[in-house]
Protein backbone atom coordinates (compact mmCIF):
# COMPACT_ATOMS: atom_id res chain seq x y z
CA UNK A 1 0.00 0.00 0.00
CA UNK A 2 1.33 3.51 -0.84
CA UNK A 3 0.66 6.13 2.28
CA UNK A 4 -2.26 7.64 0.94
CA UNK A 5 -4.21 3.73 0.25
CA UNK A 6 -2.61 3.40 4.22
CA UNK A 7 -4.18 6.58 4.92
CA UNK A 8 -7.69 5.83 3.77
CA UNK A 9 -7.66 2.34 5.41
CA UNK A 10 -6.59 3.71 8.80
CA UNK A 11 -9.26 6.41 8.64
CA UNK A 12 -11.65 3.06 7.96
CA UNK A 13 -10.40 1.72 11.16
CA UNK A 14 -10.69 4.72 13.32
CA UNK A 15 -14.28 4.97 12.09
CA UNK A 16 -15.34 1.80 13.30
CA UNK A 17 -15.01 2.63 16.48
CA UNK A 18 -18.25 4.58 16.15
CA UNK A 19 -20.27 2.12 13.89
CA UNK A 20 -22.27 -0.60 14.94
CA UNK A 21 -24.31 -2.93 13.16
CA UNK A 22 -25.19 -6.53 12.67
CA UNK A 23 -22.41 -8.36 10.69
CA UNK A 24 -23.21 -11.53 8.98
CA UNK A 25 -19.97 -13.49 7.54
CA UNK A 26 -16.83 -14.78 9.21
CA UNK A 27 -14.35 -11.95 11.20
CA UNK A 28 -10.88 -11.57 11.70
CA UNK A 29 -10.11 -10.10 15.36
CA UNK A 30 -7.04 -8.95 16.58
CA UNK A 31 -5.93 -8.19 20.24
CA UNK A 32 -3.44 -5.80 20.90
CA UNK A 33 -1.88 -6.12 24.34
CA UNK A 34 -0.37 -3.02 25.13
CA UNK A 35 1.36 -1.00 28.21
CA UNK A 36 -0.95 1.97 27.53
CA UNK A 37 -3.97 0.49 25.67
CA UNK A 38 -5.64 -2.59 24.98
CA UNK A 39 -7.38 -2.93 21.33
CA UNK A 40 -9.45 -5.17 19.74
CA UNK A 41 -10.14 -4.72 15.82
CA UNK A 42 -12.32 -6.02 13.79
CA UNK A 43 -12.09 -7.03 10.24
CA UNK A 44 -14.10 -8.67 7.52
CA UNK A 45 -12.35 -11.91 5.69
CA UNK A 46 -11.54 -8.88 2.62
CA UNK A 47 -9.79 -6.80 5.33
CA UNK A 48 -12.25 -4.50 5.62
CA UNK A 49 -12.18 -2.54 8.92
CA UNK A 50 -15.82 -3.90 10.88
CA UNK A 51 -15.53 -2.59 14.66
CA UNK A 52 -13.26 -1.51 16.88
CA UNK A 53 -12.88 -1.22 20.88
CA UNK A 54 -9.98 0.05 22.94
CA UNK A 55 -9.66 1.24 26.78
CA UNK A 56 -6.51 2.63 28.39
CA UNK A 57 -5.03 0.32 30.60
CA UNK A 58 -1.87 -0.27 33.20
CA UNK A 59 -1.92 -4.31 33.39
CA UNK A 60 1.27 -4.63 31.26
CA UNK A 61 5.05 -3.18 31.74
CA UNK A 62 7.07 -3.66 28.63
CA UNK A 63 5.33 -6.30 27.18
CA UNK A 64 5.13 -8.31 30.31
CA UNK A 65 1.20 -8.57 31.99
CA UNK A 66 1.44 -7.37 35.66
CA UNK A 67 -2.27 -7.40 36.58
CA UNK A 68 -3.86 -10.63 34.70
CA UNK A 69 -7.36 -10.04 36.65
CA UNK A 70 -7.10 -7.14 35.57
CA UNK A 71 -6.45 -7.40 31.93
CA UNK A 72 -8.67 -10.29 31.67
CA UNK A 73 -11.25 -8.15 32.70
CA UNK A 74 -10.84 -5.82 29.97
CA UNK A 75 -10.43 -8.08 27.26
CA UNK A 76 -13.63 -9.89 28.19
CA UNK A 77 -15.65 -5.95 28.37
CA UNK A 78 -14.31 -5.38 25.01
CA UNK A 79 -15.12 -8.90 23.21
CA UNK A 80 -18.69 -8.30 25.29
CA UNK A 81 -19.13 -5.10 23.70
CA UNK A 82 -18.04 -5.57 20.32
CA UNK A 83 -20.24 -8.63 20.25
CA UNK A 84 -23.01 -6.99 20.98
CA UNK A 85 -22.03 -4.19 18.34
CA UNK A 86 -21.79 -7.30 15.77
CA UNK A 87 -24.33 -9.48 16.25
CA UNK A 88 -22.10 -12.36 16.59
CA UNK A 89 -19.76 -14.00 18.90
CA UNK A 90 -15.91 -13.56 17.91
CA UNK A 91 -14.07 -16.94 18.45
CA UNK A 92 -10.80 -16.78 17.02
CA UNK A 93 -7.82 -13.86 17.29
CA UNK A 94 -4.48 -13.04 16.83
CA UNK A 95 -1.98 -11.69 19.27
CA UNK A 96 1.56 -10.03 18.84
CA UNK A 97 4.30 -9.96 21.05
CA UNK A 98 6.19 -7.15 21.30
CA UNK A 99 10.41 -7.97 20.29
CA UNK A 100 12.03 -9.70 22.81
CA UNK A 101 8.89 -10.70 25.16
CA UNK A 102 8.60 -14.37 23.41
CA UNK A 103 8.83 -16.29 26.75
CA UNK A 104 5.52 -14.06 27.75
CA UNK A 105 3.46 -15.44 24.49
CA UNK A 106 1.95 -18.35 26.92
CA UNK A 107 0.89 -15.43 29.35
CA UNK A 108 -1.06 -13.57 26.39
CA UNK A 109 -2.30 -16.59 24.60
CA UNK A 110 -4.00 -17.65 28.21
CA UNK A 111 -5.73 -14.27 29.07
CA UNK A 112 -7.23 -14.45 25.00
CA UNK A 113 -8.50 -17.95 25.77
CA UNK A 114 -9.75 -16.74 29.07
CA UNK A 115 -11.82 -14.18 27.65
CA UNK A 116 -13.10 -16.89 25.05
CA UNK A 117 -10.99 -16.62 22.22
CA UNK A 118 -9.25 -18.74 20.30
CA UNK A 119 -5.74 -17.95 19.20
CA UNK A 120 -5.26 -18.45 15.70
CA UNK A 121 -1.62 -16.76 15.16
CA UNK A 122 1.07 -15.40 17.31
CA UNK A 123 3.06 -12.86 15.51
CA UNK A 124 5.91 -10.14 16.58
CA UNK A 125 4.47 -6.74 17.19
CA UNK A 126 6.49 -4.37 14.79
CA UNK A 127 6.17 -6.91 11.75
CA UNK A 128 2.27 -7.08 12.16
CA UNK A 129 2.15 -3.51 10.64
CA UNK A 130 3.50 -4.33 7.98
CA UNK A 131 0.24 -6.33 7.07
CA UNK A 132 -0.69 -2.77 6.80
CA UNK A 133 2.45 -0.90 5.11
CA UNK A 134 3.26 -3.73 2.77
CA UNK A 135 6.77 -2.60 2.40
CA UNK A 136 9.36 -4.17 0.92
CA UNK A 137 12.48 -2.41 2.04
CA UNK A 138 12.47 0.20 4.73
CA UNK A 139 11.85 0.20 8.75
CA UNK A 140 8.57 0.31 10.17
CA UNK A 141 8.97 2.14 13.49
CA UNK A 142 6.16 1.84 16.47
CA UNK A 143 6.21 4.25 19.21
CA UNK A 144 3.71 2.90 21.70
CA UNK A 145 3.23 3.49 25.47
CA UNK A 146 6.16 1.95 26.80
CA UNK A 147 8.63 1.04 24.10
CA UNK A 148 10.05 1.45 20.58
CA UNK A 149 9.48 -1.11 18.50
CA UNK A 150 11.40 -1.12 15.42
CA UNK A 151 11.09 -3.76 12.11
CA UNK A 152 13.48 -3.15 9.69
CA UNK A 153 12.77 -5.14 6.12
CA UNK A 154 14.69 -5.96 3.27
CA UNK A 155 12.83 -7.69 0.32
CA UNK A 156 9.51 -8.08 1.88
CA UNK A 157 11.37 -9.85 4.93
CA UNK A 158 11.29 -8.83 8.35
CA UNK A 159 15.33 -8.88 8.70
CA UNK A 160 16.04 -7.41 11.96
CA UNK A 161 13.35 -6.61 15.17
CA UNK A 162 14.49 -4.69 18.05
CA UNK A 163 12.38 -3.04 20.75
CA UNK A 164 12.97 -0.18 23.54
CA UNK A 165 12.18 1.15 26.73
CA UNK A 166 11.43 4.54 25.87
CA UNK A 167 7.62 5.89 24.47
CA UNK A 168 4.90 7.91 25.48
CA UNK A 169 4.76 7.25 29.21
CA UNK A 170 7.86 8.71 28.85
CA UNK A 171 6.44 12.28 27.07
CA UNK A 172 3.65 12.13 29.82
CA UNK A 173 6.18 12.21 32.27
CA UNK A 174 8.58 15.01 30.84
CA UNK A 175 5.11 17.18 30.63
CA UNK A 176 3.77 15.80 34.33
CA UNK A 177 6.99 17.86 35.76
CA UNK A 178 7.02 20.77 33.50
CA UNK A 179 2.83 21.50 34.13
CA UNK A 180 3.57 20.05 38.00
CA UNK A 181 0.07 18.52 37.35
CA UNK A 182 -0.64 13.99 37.68
CA UNK A 183 0.39 11.86 35.17
CA UNK A 184 -3.18 11.41 34.10
CA UNK A 185 -3.49 15.10 33.88
CA UNK A 186 -0.29 15.12 31.23
CA UNK A 187 -2.13 12.16 29.23
CA UNK A 188 -4.61 13.96 28.82
CA UNK A 189 -2.88 17.37 28.13
CA UNK A 190 -0.85 15.42 25.52
CA UNK A 191 -3.67 13.69 23.59
CA UNK A 192 -5.34 16.96 23.14
CA UNK A 193 -4.26 17.88 19.23
CA UNK A 194 -5.47 21.32 20.15
CA UNK A 195 -2.06 21.64 22.54
CA UNK A 196 0.20 19.74 20.62
CA UNK A 197 2.02 22.80 19.05
CA UNK A 198 2.48 24.29 22.76
CA UNK A 199 3.73 20.91 23.97
CA UNK A 200 6.04 20.10 21.22
CA UNK A 201 8.73 22.50 22.33
CA UNK A 202 8.79 20.31 25.97
CA UNK A 203 8.98 17.03 24.04
CA UNK A 204 11.79 17.81 21.85
CA UNK A 205 14.27 16.33 23.79
CA UNK A 206 12.38 13.06 24.45
CA UNK A 207 11.93 12.66 20.69
CA UNK A 208 14.99 13.12 19.50
CA UNK A 209 16.33 10.43 22.16
CA UNK A 210 13.96 8.11 20.53
CA UNK A 211 15.13 9.63 17.04
CA UNK A 212 18.69 8.29 18.34
CA UNK A 213 17.56 5.07 18.86
CA UNK A 214 16.10 4.79 15.67
CA UNK A 215 19.79 6.26 14.01
CA UNK A 216 21.38 3.08 16.29
CA UNK A 217 19.33 0.69 14.29
CA UNK A 218 19.15 2.34 10.66
CA UNK A 219 22.56 3.88 10.66
CA UNK A 220 24.84 2.47 7.60
CA UNK A 221 21.78 -0.10 6.50
CA UNK A 222 20.58 1.67 3.22
CA UNK A 223 16.92 2.35 4.40
CA UNK A 224 15.31 5.53 2.36
CA UNK A 225 11.94 5.41 4.61
CA UNK A 226 11.04 5.00 7.85
CA UNK A 227 7.48 4.38 8.29
CA UNK A 228 5.89 5.41 11.56
CA UNK A 229 3.00 3.95 14.02
CA UNK A 230 2.07 3.55 17.87
CA UNK A 231 -0.17 6.08 19.58
CA UNK A 232 2.71 8.30 20.17
CA UNK A 233 2.96 9.13 16.31
CA UNK A 234 -0.22 11.08 16.55
CA UNK A 235 1.77 13.99 18.10
CA UNK A 236 1.55 16.62 15.72
CA UNK A 237 4.75 17.30 14.09
CA UNK A 238 6.79 13.93 15.92
CA UNK A 239 7.53 13.07 12.24
CA UNK A 240 9.48 15.94 11.27
CA UNK A 241 11.79 15.73 14.23
CA UNK A 242 12.74 12.21 13.46
CA UNK A 243 13.30 13.04 10.03
CA UNK A 244 15.88 16.05 10.95
CA UNK A 245 17.07 13.78 13.47
CA UNK A 246 17.82 10.83 11.26
CA UNK A 247 17.95 12.55 7.64
CA UNK A 248 15.56 9.74 6.48
CA UNK A 249 12.08 10.78 4.92
CA UNK A 250 9.93 9.67 7.89
CA UNK A 251 6.39 9.16 6.82
CA UNK A 252 3.18 8.29 9.01
CA UNK A 253 -0.53 7.97 8.55
CA UNK A 254 -3.16 10.52 10.07
CA UNK A 255 -4.30 7.65 12.50
CA UNK A 256 -1.07 6.05 13.01
CA UNK A 257 -2.79 4.49 16.65
CA UNK A 258 -4.25 1.63 15.07
CA UNK A 259 -1.91 0.42 12.32
CA UNK A 260 -0.57 -2.70 14.52
CA UNK A 261 -3.98 -4.14 16.01
CA UNK A 262 -5.20 -3.54 12.61
CA UNK A 263 -2.17 -5.31 11.23
CA UNK A 264 -2.65 -8.34 14.00
CA UNK A 265 -6.08 -8.43 12.77
CA UNK A 266 -5.31 -8.69 9.27
CA UNK A 267 -2.93 -11.91 9.79
CA UNK A 268 -5.67 -13.81 12.37
P1 LIG B 1 3.41 -0.57 23.92
O1 LIG B 1 3.43 -0.76 22.42
O2 LIG B 1 4.56 0.18 24.44
O3 LIG B 1 3.10 -1.83 24.67
P2 LIG B 1 0.72 0.43 23.57
O4 LIG B 1 0.52 -0.69 22.57
O5 LIG B 1 -0.29 0.55 24.64
O6 LIG B 1 2.16 0.38 24.22
P3 LIG B 1 -0.15 2.44 21.72
O7 LIG B 1 -1.54 2.02 22.04
O8 LIG B 1 0.34 2.29 20.34
O9 LIG B 1 0.84 1.76 22.75
O10 LIG B 1 0.06 3.97 22.11
C1 LIG B 1 -0.21 4.45 23.39
C2 LIG B 1 0.49 5.79 23.58
O11 LIG B 1 -0.02 6.71 22.62
C3 LIG B 1 0.22 6.38 24.95
O12 LIG B 1 1.43 6.85 25.52
C4 LIG B 1 -0.72 7.54 24.65
O13 LIG B 1 -0.59 8.60 25.56
C5 LIG B 1 -0.26 7.95 23.26
N1 LIG B 1 -1.28 8.70 22.52
C6 LIG B 1 -2.54 8.32 22.26
N2 LIG B 1 -3.20 9.29 21.61
C7 LIG B 1 -2.33 10.32 21.46
C8 LIG B 1 -2.42 11.63 20.89
N3 LIG B 1 -3.53 12.07 20.34
N4 LIG B 1 -1.31 12.41 20.92
C9 LIG B 1 -0.16 11.98 21.49
N5 LIG B 1 -0.01 10.75 22.05
C10 LIG B 1 -1.09 9.94 22.04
Amino acid sequence: MDIRQVEEFMKCVAESETKTFPFKGKLKVGLDLGTAYIVLVVLDEENNPVACEKQAASVLRDGVVVDYSGALDIVRRLKEKLEKRIGQELVNCAIAMPAGTESSTKTHCYLAEGAGFEVSAILDEPSSANAVYKIQDGVIVDIGGGTTGLAILKDGKVVQVEDEPTGGTHLSLVLAGNYHVTFEEAEAIKQDYSRHKEILPVLKAVVEKIATIINRYVKGKDIDTIYLCGGTCCLTGIEKIIEKETGIRTVKPENPFLVTPAGIAMNC
